[in-house]
């Protein structure tokens, strides 16, 4: 991404403002693939890796302070990751989207996982 771009905020939407992503391990192991098909179970929550490989856990959900304009109501007051969001730190998302590779449900992660032939299947009695 060229730096001397500045973010064009209002243009956007505000499409950093509309979710938060939590970094997660890199599964391993049957457990780890059954807590993110956990994850994925819910509405609204995506798993995703990013061009440096890391995974991370999302949550599709517009913060309370966007007002209906997309812009910040408490821009003065915002959080410092707020703050530190943006172009000139190389993630803005109107620019790039931070995903690799996405999985939306819990289909999508187990089609990508028999694809690599990984057994995630438990072998249960009921
Ligand atoms: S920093 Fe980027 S993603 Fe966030 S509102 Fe501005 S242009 Fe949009
Ligand atoms: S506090 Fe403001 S800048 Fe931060 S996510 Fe909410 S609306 Fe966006």
């Amino acid at each position: 991404m060229n730096k001397k771009y500045k973010a064009p905020c209002n243009l956007c939407g505000g499409k950093c403002c509309e979710y938060i992503a939590i970094e997660i391990d890199k599964p391993k192991n049957k457990k780890d693939y059954d807590v993110i098909r956990w994850y994925l179970s819910h509405k609204n929550v995506n798993v995703f890796i990013d061009h440096d490989n890391k995974w991370y856990v999302e949550f599709r959900t517009p913060c309370e302070f966007q007002k209906p304009n997309k812009k910040c109501g408490i821009y003065a007051n915002r959080p410092d990751i707020c703050r530190r969001h943006g172009v000139s730190h190389g993630d803005c998302e109107y620019y790039d989207l931070p995903y690799r590779m996405i999985f939306r449900n819990t289909k999508e992660f187990e089609d990508h996982l028999d694809q690599k032939t990984i057994d995630w299947r438990f072998k249960y009695n009921d």
